[in-house]
This record gives structure tokens, C-alpha cells and sequence, in this order.
């Protein structure tokens, strides 16, 4: 079969494959990169993957984009590292799961990604010798895993820009005790100052020799592995051919996007559940067909949602034909009817997140966080409208509870565990710079640390 493609959302730059995709993140005209078919997965092979373990399942579906690029052998060896934690499936109800994507190295769903980025970056870096050097903000979540999986990843060098005062002390110690190839820096500023200087930062022509790349939920390497687990959740609670509905907290919609990858590659499903806090843009979309981001995005519980506007968005419409470029401006309608058929939007309050935590903890004695829990309300206003019928239902939980202690507390009266994982680095001394958010200086930081030569 011919080579695998991956094309621009927004139409303009030439087809690459899945190494230059990759290496890039983000096309050369501000589209995001979309497979030109997608590979598929037969109900035979999904009832496979029933038997094997979470590592031997991701090696499975990925090599569906990869064998033209990388060998099995090798494929299943970098599987294998970066899979080396559980996928617990718990039953909250009849047909009902809780899937807890929250036992990796940083307790988010965002190591399942990072992860295996760090593995492919490791493997493209080594066969031409290039060092890159990865840039990226983090309102808390991406930050640390994209250091944990690229602490020590030979070529690449990683630089992370978090708001100094915005995200919690073990957010931070989670990046700050890694040192060797891991730089993190403080900004006197917010989230948004810290992403307006890595954007400045990709498009200056002063920095064109540092060969920056970016581990944000914009590149396709990113969102492959995160259609993984639902292969792997339905092969263990669905029939074979059983259409499942899935539940999914979204803000940059990556996580959401995985699920349509695994549709669009085969997987048998009923409805996708897209569960957003108060940044309201998609439900408003699906509801009205007309779209308008939120500026400036509202901060929530459920901090690492508070996205205004959902770059995965781009994908999902391009998918049901439509093209959205990268500022939210729809140029062509995807077809809005079929949209309104596969998925349903909902946007939950803080209020309502908070009710959900404790009502789900009083009932089901199982403790959920304020991303999570909005997934679960979402399929409770989703059950509300249509007939579940039989069709089992996943509700996807994305970060450990002992990653927001302060929150759960208030709401169940306890502070949970923190888990080992966590809490080995946690002691060790921390070491971070510190900077205005002004774009000068931080160009300055760079061009010390990379000279030209
Ligand atoms: C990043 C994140 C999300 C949102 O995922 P998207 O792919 O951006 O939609 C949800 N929950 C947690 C805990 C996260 O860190």
C-alpha cells in the first residue's frame, strides 16, 4: 500500500509523512496535520487485544501509521518503555466504567502522549544526529509530563514556561527537580504571556539555528497514542461489534480527538461524549452552527480546560468536511447533522462540578477530580435525553485526585493519597530561572543558552 500522508487542515502546505509531521507540530500554513486515510482495524483484531497487556495494544494500533518508517522490533521496544504503568477499568454501575488514565509518571492522562513522543523524538533525533530543543507552556499538566518523558532523551534539550504563581507547588516540583536536559522557567505573568512568548518564539527568524519543536496537543504525535485506550477499554467491556459510548472531560479537545481516530479507524461507537467546563465554545458550536470562541478563556475547577479556543476543533471539522483555520474562522461547514449525530456537547459549571464530586463520591464511594467529574455529569445530561439502552459506557478520568488536594478536600471533607510515584521526586532540591513575561529577554535566555555557531 502506498505510503501513509498527512495533510494540513488548512489545505495550503504539500503532504508529508508521519516523521516530518511529527518533527514539525504544526504545518507550515497554521493547519494541523490529518492522516489522508485513515489505516483500519478489523473486529477481529479488537477482539484480540482482550488478552494482551496495554503495551502490546498500543504497539498494535501504531504500527498501523508507523511501518513505513519504523520496524515492528523497534516499535514494540519503545512501546514497551513508554508503557510501563496500569489502565485501570473500574465498573461504577452496571455497563458503566471508569476508565483512570492517572497512573503514569506525572498522574495525568498527558503521559500517555508524552510518553511515547519522547520516544518517537528519541528514535527520528538518532538516525540524523539532530538535536532539537522542545519549547513549551504549561498551565501545570503538559509541562510535567513532557519533562518526565524527555528527562535525559539524547538530542533534544527541553525548556518549559510556567506562570509563576498560577499552578500548585507539586506541578511545579514535578519539573523543577529533573535538571540535566529539563529547563524550566518562572514567568511573572499568566499562562497566556507564557504561550504568547513561545508562539513569538517559533516565528522569529533570530532563533531560525536552535531548531525548536513543540510537544503541545497541536502536533499529530500527540493525539495517535491517545486513540490507544479506547481500543483497549472496548476490547475489555464491549462485545465485539458492540458500539460503546464514551465520555471524554475536553478542553483542547486531544483527548476527544483520540476517540474520533479509533472511530475512523474502526472502533464500533455509539456516541462520543465531549464534557467541556464553562468555556462553552464547542456545545455552542453543535447546538447553533455558528461559531465563537471564548476571549479570554474563563478559569474553572477544572483548570487544564480552561481553553477559549479548542485547537483539535480544526481536526473535527475537517473530519465531517468542513475546514476551520487556526484563528476559529470557518471557512466551509463540516456537515453539522451527522456531527450532532456521533457527538453530544455539554458544558458544566463549577457548581455543578462540585455537586457531581460529591454526589458520585456519596454514592459510588469512589473518588473523582474536577476533570473527571465533569465527564461523568456530561453522561448524566447526555442519559437524560436519549435511551442508553445496553450500550456499555466509558467515563474517562484524566488525572489522579491527589493532583488537586485543595479541591477534593472542600468538597468530600479529606485530602486523598498521594501517590509513590509522585511523591519520590518531590523531595529532591528544586531548580528553576525566573523571568518577566517580556518576549526580550526571554530571546536573550535563548540565544546565551544557544549560540550560533
Ligand atoms: C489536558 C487535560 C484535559 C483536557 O484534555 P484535552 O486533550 O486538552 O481536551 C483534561 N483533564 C486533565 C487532567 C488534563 O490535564
Amino acid at each position: 500500500m502506498s505510503q501513509l500522508l498527512f495533510r494540513s487542515t488548512n489545505g495550503q502546505s504539500p503532504a508529508v509523512n508521519l516523521r516530518e509531521a511529527f518533527l514539525a507540530g504544526q504545518a507550515p500554513d497554521r493547519g494541523l496535520y490529518l492522516p489522508d486515510r485513515f489505516p483500519r482495524i478489523s473486529l477481529e483484531e479488537i477482539a484480540e487485544f482482550a488478552e494482551l497487556p496495554y503495551r502490546e495494544v498500543a504497539f498494535r494500533v501504531l504500527r498501523k501509521f508507523t511501518q513505513d518508517l519504523i520496524p515492528d522490533a523497534a516499535l514494540a521496544a519503545m512501546c514497551n518503555k513508554a508503557y510501563d504503568f496500569g489502565v485501570p477499568l473500574e465498573v461504577i454501575q452496571r455497563g458503566v466504567y471508569l476508565m483512570r488514565l492517572d497512573q503514569g509518571p506525572t498522574a495525568s492522562f498527558k503521559d500517555f502522549a508524552a510518553q511515547m513522543m519522547a520516544q518517537m523524538f528519541g528514535r527520528f533525533l538518532q538516525e540524523d544526529g539532530a538535536q532539537v530543543t522542545i519549547l513549551t507552556a504549561t498551565s501545570g499538566d503538559t509541562g510535567s509530563a513532557v519533562a518526565h518523558a524527555f528527562h535525559r532523551v539524547p538530542g533534544v534539550r527541553v525548556i518549559v514556561l510556567f506562570p509563576e504563581t498560577e499552578i500548585s507547588v507539586s506541578q511545579r516540583k514535578l519539573m523543577t527537580t529533573l535538571k540535566d536536559n529539563i529547563r524550566t522557567v518562572a514567568i511573572t505573568g499568566k499562562f497566556d504571556d507564557c504561550q504568547a512568548m513561545v508562539k513569538r518564539a517559533f516565528a522569529d527568524p533570530a532563533l531560525e539555528h536552535i531548531h525548536l519543536s513543540s510537544a503541545n496537543s497541536i502536533n499529530i504525535g500527540r493525539l495517535l497514542p491517545q486513540s490507544v485506550y479506547y481500543f483497549y477499554a472496548a476490547s475489555r467491556l464491549a462485545r465485539p461489534g458492540e458500539p460503546m459510548v464514551f465520555s471524554i472531560p475536553s478542553g483542547n479537545f486531544g483527548d476527544m480527538m483520540g476517540c474520533v481516530v479509533a472511530r475512523e479507524m474502526g472502533l464500533p461507537v455509539r456516541k462520543i461524549i465531549a464534557s467541556v467546563n464553562d468555556n462553552d465554545a464547542f456545545p455552542r458550536y453543535l447546538a447553533t452552527g455558528n461559531y465563537e470562541k471564548v476571549v479570554p478563556s474563563r478559569n474553572s475547577v477544572s483548570n487544564a480546560m480552561n481553553v477559549g479556543h479548542p485547537s483539535n476543533l480544526a481536526r473535527l471539522v475537517a473530519v465531517y468536511g468542513g475546514h476551520m483555520d487556526e484563528t476559529g474562522k470557518v471557512h466551509r461547514q463540516p456537515d453539522l447533522a451527522a456531527m450532532r449525530r456521533d457527538l453530544f456537547s455539554t458544558s458544566i459549571t463549577d457548581d455543578r462540578t462540585r455537586t457531581s464530586l460529591r454526589d458520585f463520591w456519596n454514592k459510588y464511594q469512589i473518588l473523582l477530580e474536577p476533570h473527571g467529574v465533569v465527564a461523568w455529569q456530561g453522561f448524566l445530561d447526555w442519559c437524560a435525553k436519549e435511551e442508553i439502552g445496553s450500550s456499555p459506557a466509558v467515563i474517562v478520568e484524566t488525572a489522579n485526585p491527589a493532583k488537586f488536594p485543595e479541591e477534593v478536600e472542600k468538597v468530600v471533607g479529606w485530602a486523598p493519597d498521594v501517590p509513590a510515584a509522585m511523591t519520590a521526586g518531590l523531595q529532591l532540591p528544586e531548580d528553576y530561572d525566573r523571568m518577566e513575561a517580556d518576549y526580550e529577554e526571554f530571546r536573550r535566555y535563548l540565544l546565551e543558552r544557544h549560540p550560533k555557531s
